[in-house]
């Protein structure tokens, strides 16, 4: 099995005390590639140490939503800095969260938007999470030329998953395709092109079925991996490859 974990945050404390052990162990399960993910200009530097340390993992930069509200004027200018670093890979993660709503809408649409902006001027990708704000989410993405974008953790509808598979974005899943209320992800699953599919943990949130509640680790993935196998008639090896082949080719990574 070939497991690319695009969308995991190994810099959480759940980690800190066997995170040697779990990255250690990781390529020799099946794990060929993961990306950390950045929520701010300190955990971005985690995630790029990260990288520096295991030769299989990179790093996205990035402001999150719900950090947005802490965020100060040159912070862009630290990310244009960290992302010149040679295993950062994408901006994210950015977007727009009104479910928790931790910074005013104009604020987390300001740095949304000055981000996307950012990628644009470093030619990188970006990794985007929405959350309850959809509406907001494809005005910005409609007014966006030229960036290349995955939305991770997708939960939307399928309407909407074609208007970004339209624009060309990417769609990245969770262990949220193994729950049993999976109703919405599991057609869009079924319906979109495979060469736009990714596959993440969201580590440690999101533990697929039978581990739900629990911390997640890539390993995991492989419970994503059969359900868009059984879904799509392909062999769970064949889905694993086709997501790698996927994720390297969005992340620009050999
Ligand atoms: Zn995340």
């Amino acid at each position: 099995m070939t497991i690319f974990d695009t969308h995991a945050h190994y810099d959480d404390p759940r980690f800190a005390s066997d995170l040697d052990e779990v990255l250690t162990n990781l390529p020799q399960k099946d794990v060929c590639n993961v990306i950390n993910i950045g929520c701010d200009v300190d955990t971005s530097k985690m995630c790029l140490d990260i990288a520096d340390k295991y030769d299989y993992c990179y790093a996205a930069v990035g402001i999150h939503p719900h950090d947005a509200g802490k965020a100060q004027d040159g912070d862009i200018d630290r990310l244009r800095k960290l992302a010149q670093h040679p295993k950062a890979v994408a901006i994210g993660e950015i977007g727009l969260d009104y479910h928790y709503d931790f910074a005013p809408h104009e604020v987390q649409i300001d740095w949304f938007e000055r981000q996307l902006a950012l990628a644009k001027e470093l030619d990188m990708p970006v990794v985007i999470h929405e959350r309850e704000a959809v509406e907001d989410c494809l005005k910005v993405l409609r007014n966006t030329k030229d960036v290349r974008g995955v939305l991770h953790c997708y939960s939307g509808s399928w309407e909407t998953a074609k208007e970004l598979l339209k624009m060309g974005y990417y769609l990245s899943f969770t262990g949220v395709l193994t729950f049993k209320n999976a109703r919405r992800a599991l057609e869009v699953v079924q319906n979109m092109p495979l060469d736009r599919l990714m596959v993440e943990t969201d580590a440690p949130y999101m533990a697929p079925e039978p581990f739900r509640g629990k911390r997640c680790d890539s390993t995991m993935i492989r419970y994503m991996l059969e359900k868009i196998a059984d879904l799509r008639g392909i062999t769970p090896e064949e889905a694993g490859e086709i997501t790698a082949a996927n994720a390297r080719r969005f992340f620009g990574i050999k």
